[in-house]
């Protein structure tokens, strides 16, 4: 598909190029498939895991265009074969850290370092993870974030899943197709998630909620065994005993690298301003890394398509950049 490669790659596969996209979720390949058909060279620096968060999950029903839903992963293959198609070049490593000090801006890597006349960030999120003894320790060894990677370990055991969102609805969902039990633990009284998540699961036999509940310790010996358990409201606390726990308490953006030159708030999420820019002329932003509210597939999507055009127009005013 030659004819459709937009963009030309600069002659020194370490730069500069026009726009370099950290990240790899539908804000980065979104952002890409714009940049691209603006005729900008650009490198997504998409990350050893690439693909974001929807490589975690499996049927996605409410991105548009897909009447009978899309498995997250074929959709992330589809958004990366886009964005190629037009001359994207997509690296598979991480970024470690980045200088945005001097122009072009620099990124370092695992392979070295990359130069960039502009950058979007869209890093998205990672997975929050429960703050109570033994977590940390049994991270693999029982405790897991998701549930279609690894609910097939759990076939006819016992499990339980943390959280009230559509995350842990989703993750108790899927884990009631292997395991003979799936314990919902939740803090407050009512679930957060939409309710046609939560009717899933409320339907389904197989699955208990304990409300009012935290996990205040995890034990085992060399992999998770029970739970310790507090009822928030009458305080008394139990024992559960499970072979797994499934922690969907919502996700924290992925900004540590951008600490110091990003303005960012106390969560770290990056600020914006105008829409898609930092502090930094020529830095933008897009997707979970910036987004507090909405945190949907689409939503990003959109955000990407927004940095896309805007760090186009960058290009377009910074005489270095043009394409
Ligand atoms: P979320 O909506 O932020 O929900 C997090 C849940 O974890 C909440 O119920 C929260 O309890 C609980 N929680 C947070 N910190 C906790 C702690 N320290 N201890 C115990 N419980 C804790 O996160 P999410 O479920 O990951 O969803 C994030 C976004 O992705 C949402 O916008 C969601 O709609 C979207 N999403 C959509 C789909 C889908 O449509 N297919 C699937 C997954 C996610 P409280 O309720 O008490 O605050």
């Amino acid at each position: 598909m030659a004819e459709e490669l937009f963009a030309t790659k600069p002659q020194d596969p370490k730069g500069p190029w026009n726009i370099a996209i950290i990240g790899s979720g539908p804000a980065a390949l979104t952002a890409a498939v714009y940049t691209t058909r603006g005729a900008a060279s650009t490198l997504i620096i998409g990350g050893e895991k690439w693909g974001g968060q929807l490589m975690l999950t499996t049927i996605v029903d409410n991105y548009p265009g897909f009447p009978e839903g899309i498995q997250g992963p074929d959709l992330m293959t589809a958004m990366r074969k886009q964005a190629e198609r037009f001359g994207a070049e997509f690296l598979q490593k991480n970024a470690t850290r980045v200088d945005f000090s001097k122009t072009p801006f620099e990124i370092s890597t695992s392979d070295g370092q990359y130069l960039a006349i502009s950058v979007i960030i869209a890093t998205g999120a990672l997975t929050k993870w429960l703050d109570a003894p033994g977590v940390q320790e049994f991270i693999g060894k029982g405790i897991s974030s998701c549930a279609p990677c690894d609910a097939p370990f759990f076939k006819n055991k016992k499990v339980a899943v943390v959280g009230g969102g559509d995350s842990a609805m989703e993750e108790a969902n899927v884990l009631t197709k292997y395991a003979s039990e799936v314990i919902l633990i939740h803090r407050r009284d009512e679930f957060r998630a939409s309710v046609a998540m939560q009717k899933k699961v409320m339907t389904n036999p197989k699955a208990k909620i304990l409300w009012n509940t935290e996990v205040k310790e995890v034990k085992g010996t060399n992999k998770v065994e029970k739970l310790i358990l507090v009822n928030n409201k009458d305080q008394v606390v139990s024992e559960l005993a499970v072979d797994g726990l499934f922690i969907a308490i919502g996700h924290k953006p992925d900004s540590d690298i951008f600490k110091g030159p990003v303005e960012m708030d106390e969560k770290g999420y990056i600020k914006v301003q105008d829409h898609t820019k930092t502090n930094i002329p020529g830095v933008f932003v897009a997707g979970d890394v910036h987004d507090d509210v909405y945190k949907q597939a689409v939503t990003a999507a959109g955000f990407g398509c927004m940095a896309g055009m805007e760090a186009l127009k960058y290009l377009e005013e910074t005489k270095e950049g043009q394409p």
